[in-house]
């Protein structure tokens, strides 16, 4: 669903991806880990254009990203999470998620509003609806930018760091929620270096170094044996 190669992206004169190349089934969860500053937000943000890469291809469900063109129609297919929950601080829960359903696809406010009901349920906060952001706890925040982009329907979730602002004791109902959603067979990219869910729910593992890919195996092979020398050296730090 997701076909990627050979991008490059450059700032300035610095190369952040230098070749990537990745081919994403549907239903596949791919977790990325790696060494600050080795390209992993860089590279999942060119997925949906946020960054737009400026070598080689990608295509998104059979949709190119090239230039402005297909540009809607990749963000309405790619939902993204970052690490800060990027919420509207002037809108209620509800309201956050039912903006783009009712603007981009055209929904009633009343399917909208129902649908993203649905979804607070699924993510197990329906009754924090009419609450503004800052009334939430993160967990409750993440969990509630989870909601509002799946009302979206997409066929991809890229997740970047999503945990990684939390606090310990909530970062264990938004991983719930992620592997929830892997379950249901979402194809998902996901930035994180929360072991136990890449143990549990990955089914292959990418590790950046320096704007590559330097390894894409599963999470058996890549704990028990990596293979790239960097791999054995940032496992050994963070395990
Ligand atoms: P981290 O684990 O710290 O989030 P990362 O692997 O996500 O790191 P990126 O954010 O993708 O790394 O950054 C890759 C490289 O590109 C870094 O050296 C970074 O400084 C550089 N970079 C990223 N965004 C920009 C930008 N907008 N302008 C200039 N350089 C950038
Ligand atoms: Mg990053």
């Amino acid at each position: 669903i997701i076909v990627a190669k050979d991008v490059e992206k450059h700032f300035g004169s610095f190369q952040a991806l230098r070749g990537v190349s990745l081919t994403v089934q549907p239903r596949e969860v791919v977790v990325i880990i790696g060494p600050s500053g080795s390209g992993k937000s860089t590279f999942i943000r060119t997925l949906n254009a946020l960054d737009p890469h400026d070598h080689g291809a990608i295509t998104v469900d059979g949709i190119p990203l090239d230039g402005q063109r297909h540009l809607d129609e990749i963000r309405r297919e790619v939902g993204m999470v970052f690490q800060s929950f990027n919420l509207f601080p002037h809108l209620t829960v509800l309201e956050n998620i039912t903006l783009a359903p009712t603007r981009v696809r055209k929904q009633s406010q009343a399917d909208a509003e129902q649908r993203a009901l649905e979804l607070l349920r699924r993510v197990g906060i329906e009754e924090q609806a009419h609450k503004y952001p800052a009334q939430l706890s993160g967990g409750q925040q993440q969990r509630v930018a989870i909601a509002r982009a799946l009302a979206m329907d997409p066929k991809v979730m890229l997740f970047d760091e999503p945990t990684s602002a939390l606090d310990p004791e909530m970062i264990k109902e938004v991983l719930d929620v992620m592997k929830e959603l892997a379950r249901s067979g979402m194809t998902m990219l996901v930035v994180t270096h929360e072991m136990g869910f890449a143990r549990e729910v990955a089914d292959r593992i990418l590790f950046f170094d320096r704007g590559q890919i330097v390894e894409d195996t599963t999470p058996e092979a890549f704990y028990n044996h990596p293979q790239h020398e960097r791999a054995q050296a940032f496992l050994s730090k963070i395990l």
